[in-house]
C-alpha cells in the first residue's frame, strides 16, 4: 500500500526533555498500524504529533519532520486547522460533547459553517453505520449523547472523528476505559473502518496489537526499536 503517513527522523522535547529519538517509519494507507511499548516510551507523544496536538504545550519543540499524504505537517503555508481536517482523533476517555447524538457527530461540520440539514442527516447516518452504531440509535438520535453506554460513547467519538472523512484515524488506547465485550466490538470495528481510513493505535495490549493489526511498532525509552509486518513481530522467537 502506498505510504500515507512519513515519519522522517523524528525528535520531540518536552523542554530539556527528550521524548522522541530519531524516529522513523511510514504508515502504510488502508492498515492498521499498532504502536506498543510500555508506559512512558513515548507512544502518545508519537500519535499527538501526527495531529500537532503536542505543540499546544509550551516549552515544546522537535526536529526532523513528519508528512501526511505528502504535505509536510510544518509547511508554514498550511495551515493547523486544514491539517486537523485530515486527522480524527479518538482518546481513551471517550469524551463525548454534552450534546445530543446528532451534535456530536457534525461537531466539525457546524464549525466549518457547514448547516445545511440534508447534508448533515447524510453525515449523520453515513458516520454512525460506519461506527457499528446507527442501529442501536437511530431512534434517540436528538437524545444526550451520555445516555449511552461507554463502548457506545466510544464509538460515537469514532462517528465523529471520522465524520469529515478524515485521512487518518490516530486511536490513544480507545479500549482502555472499556469492558472487554465493548473492546472486541471495538476491535470489529476498527477491522472494518481500515477498508475506508488508515488507522494508528496505541496500545498497551500485546493481544490487541497481534489481534487486529497489520503492522506493529514497537517502541522503547522513545525509540522504535521494531517496526514491521504484525504476523512477523509476533511469530519471531
Ligand atoms: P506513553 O504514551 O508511551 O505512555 P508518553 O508519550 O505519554 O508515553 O510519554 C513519553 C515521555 O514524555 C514520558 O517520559 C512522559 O513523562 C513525558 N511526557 C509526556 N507528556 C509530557 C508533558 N506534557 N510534559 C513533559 N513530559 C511529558
Ligand atoms: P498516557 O500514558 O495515556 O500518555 P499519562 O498518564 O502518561 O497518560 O499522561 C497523562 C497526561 O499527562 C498527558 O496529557 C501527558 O502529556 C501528561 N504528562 C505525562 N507525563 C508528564 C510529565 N512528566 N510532565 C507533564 N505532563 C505530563
Amino acid at each position: 500500500n502506498p505510504k500515507m503517513v512519513e515519519v522522517d527522523h523524528f525528535n520531540f522535547y518536552y523542554g530539556a526533555k527528550q521524548a522522541i529519538f530519531d524516529v522513523c517509519l511510514d504508515i502504510p494507507e488502508r492498515q492498521i498500524t499498532a504502536f506498543i511499548g510500555p508506559s512512558g516510551c513515548g507512544k502518545s507523544t508519537l500519535l499527538r504529533n501526527l495531529n500537532r496536538l503536542n505543540d499546544l504545550i509550551d516549552g515544546v519543540r522537535h526536529e526532523g519532520d513528519i508528512r501526511i499524504d505528502g504535505t509536510s505537517l510544518y509547511d508554514p503555508t498550511v495551515e493547523v486547522i486544514s491539517l486537523r481536517k485530515r486527522v480524527g482523533m479518538v482518546f481513551q476517555k471517550y469524551n463525548p460533547f454534552p450534546k445530543t447524538i446528532y451534535e456530536n457527530v457534525v461537531f466539525s461540520l457546524r464549525v466549518a459553517g457547514r448547516n445545511k440539514k440534508s447534508e448533515l442527516d447524510e453525515v449523520v447516518e453515513r458516520s454512525l453505520r460506519s461506527a457499528a452504531l446507527w442501529d442501536e440509535v437511530k431512534d434517540r438520535l436528538h437524545d444526550s449523547a451520555y445516555g449511552l453506554s461507554g463502548g457506545q460513547q466510544q464509538r460515537l467519538c469514532i462517528a465523529r472523528a471520522i465524520a469529515n472523512r478524515p485521512q487518518i484515524l490516530l486511536m490513544d488506547e480507545p479500549c482502555a476505559a472499556l469492558d472487554p465485550i465493548a473492546t472486541l466490538k471495538i476491535e470489529e470495528l476498527m477491522l472494518d473502518l481500515k477498508k475506508e481510513f488508515t488507522i494508528a493505535i496505541v496500545t498497551h495490549n500485546m493481544q490487541q496489537a497481534s489481534r487486529c493489526s497489520d503492522r506493529t511498532a514497537f517502541m522503547f525509552m522513545g525509540r522504535l526499536i521494531e517496526h514491521g509486518e504484525t504476523k512477523q513481530i509476533f511469530t519471531e522467537p
